[in-house]
């Protein structure tokens, strides 16, 4: 049997950013091989598509694999603790961010415990300085043309410019639209 400690970080990473990396960065230490597991994820209606989204993730840890790290991107699209079990992981990993993560990751770990108590969920509390980072609110403040870049990496800010110049134009004339009621 093979000894190797293998990891999966699940999430949607629309898009990836500094908490994420620096998750994937600490978990390394923790495990083996890291499977980050990209999920479809159709229903919260990503900004970037599947095929994006595992792109820009692939590009961002690109560096740690240079480094001497064995991480491997996937997507999936099937139930999270068939696609850990597919992969041959014993361990999935989450992040925490305070207070407004534990609820929801709490019941997310339970329920994956009865489906398969073999599988241990290991949280990773969020650094301080990246705490307050969520992918949501980093699409919100590009769509607006704020500074991205305190959040993500350069090439994903740049990703996120390049898609919100595109798309900066409809949203404004939507706002007109609602704000003058034509
Ligand atoms: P999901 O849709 O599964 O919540 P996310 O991409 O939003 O996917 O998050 C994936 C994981 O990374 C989750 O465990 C989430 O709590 C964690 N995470 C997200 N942002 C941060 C951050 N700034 N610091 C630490 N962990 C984070």
């Amino acid at each position: 049997m093979s000894t190797q400690r293998l990891g999966v970080y699940p999430g949607t990473f629309d898009p990836i950013t500094k908490g994420h990396m620096d998750i994937i960065a600490r978990a390394t230490k923790l495990v083996d091989r890291l499977i980050i597991g990209v999920a479809r994820n159709a229903g919260k209606g990503p900004l970037f598509s599947i095929d994006e989204r595992v792109e820009i993730v692939r590009d961002e840890v690109a560096a740690l694999n240079g480094a001497g790290a064995q991480i491997e991107v996937r997507a999936f699209d099937n139930l999270l603790m068939h696609f850990v079990e597919d992969c041959g992981a014993s361990v999935i990993i989450r992040g925490l961010r305070a207070v407004s993560d534990f609820e929801y990751e709490f019941q997310m770990a339970g329920m994956n415990a009865r489906l398969n108590s073999e599988i241990e969920t290991v949280f990773l509390m969020a650094a301080d300085r990246y705490q307050f980072i969520a992918s949501r609110f980093v699409k919100e403040i590009g769509l607006l043309g704020g500074d991205v870049r305190h959040f993500v990496g350069p090439r994903v800010a740049d990703r996120l410019e390049s898609r919100f110049a595109r798309e900066r134009p409809a949203a404004d004339e939507d706002a007109l639209r609602k704000a003058t009621g034509r």
